[in-house]
């Protein structure tokens, strides 16, 4: 794997994979999957998509201080380096770029992104400025990478929903692939935070799991949408050390809440819904969601 740490080095290394050279040699696609380290099985199951969908696949690492509305949490964000190495060298990733915040941001970042009503909700009222600094490093990676696809996780729904309206507006010519969410066997959804959990947090971190499926299980059988939210958020509330900043129920597509009054037999089959969830354990944020089609 070639890894690469410094702008001009990655487009002239790329430049030649997107052209015809001869005959022979025939123009590669090229997959791309952004993340910020201390990889896990979630990231890698991205680069094996990748490598389904593209002849190339490249990975970026870089720890994005723009979308961290927390200092702390920047500042405590793990780090994996070499293991992050072999583990990519091991899923058969092609290129590995490792900029560093001097080299992504020579100067102070003075533009800012705003995405209207997808960012009024969920985390985008929990984290202010987090998705312009996501939108800013996203199209930076994607003008410096240029891919032909690009592989994000269903983990982060409104981030994804976020960078697919992004490409829209703005015209990147990318494919965006959402991909699903990989769980530890209690259901934990895979996070690089999971590593700062202690033995006791990590024992009931899988319960912000079991409280989506128990609001859907609920939708299912035929409560409102508040009704369901509120078993949701009570079921985490009944451990202290969660401290849950919002259960909610929207419109995957849209990611506007559902009326609290609708059951699911009121709503139109073709809408997809999510149930998201936000909660703190000690200072450790988790998210995680499902969707129901
Ligand atoms: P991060 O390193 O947290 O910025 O994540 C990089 C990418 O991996 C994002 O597109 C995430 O949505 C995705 N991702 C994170 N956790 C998981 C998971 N458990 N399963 C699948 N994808 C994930």
């Amino acid at each position: 794997m070639k890894v690469i740490e410094k702008i001009d080095e990655l487009r002239l290394y790329l430049e030649p994979l997107r052209c015809k050279i001869s005959e022979k040699k025939s123009q590669k696609t090229i997959g791309f999957v952004p993340t910020m380290g201390a990889l896990h099985k979630g990231h890698i199951s991205l680069i094996k998509e990748a490598k389904k969908k593209s002849d190339f696949v490249v990975c970026s690492i870089f720890v994005n201080p723009l979308q961290f509305n927390n200092t702390g949490d920047f500042t405590n964000y793990p780090i994996s380096l070499e293991k992050d190495k072999k583990m990519l060298e091991k899923a058969g990733c092609d290129l590995l770029f490792l900029p560093n915040s001097d080299t992504m941001y020579q100067n102070p970042v003075r533009t800012k992104m705003a995405f209207e009503a997808l960012d009024n909700v969920m985390e985008g009222t929990h984290r202010q400025g987090h998705f312009s600094g996501v939108g800013i490093v996203v199209a930076k990676l994607f003008n410096l990478v240029e891919p032909d696809h690009a592989f994000f996780g269903q983990k982060d729904l409104q981030q994804f929903a976020i960078i697919q309206q992004m490409v829209n507006d703005l015209s990147f010519p990318i494919e965006l692939h959402c991909c699903t969410i990989k769980r530890e066997e209690d259901g934990l959804a895979m996070s690089s935070r999971n590593r700062r959990l202690d033995e006791d947090q990590r024992i009931i971190a899988p319960k912000v799991y079991e409280s989506l499926i128990l609001t859907k299980k609920m939708l299912k059988k035929g409560e409102s949408v508040e009704k369901s939210q509120q078993a949701g958020i009570s079921y985490l509330d009944k451990y202290k050390e969660f401290e849950t900043e919002y259960l909610e129920i929207v419109d995957a597509s849209t990611l506007q809440p559902l009326a609290p009054k609708k059951k699911l037999k009121k709503i139109d089959s073709a809408t997809r819904i999510a149930i998201c969830v936000a909660t703190k354990l000690g200072d450790i944020r988790l998210i995680d969601n499902i969707i129901i089609d």
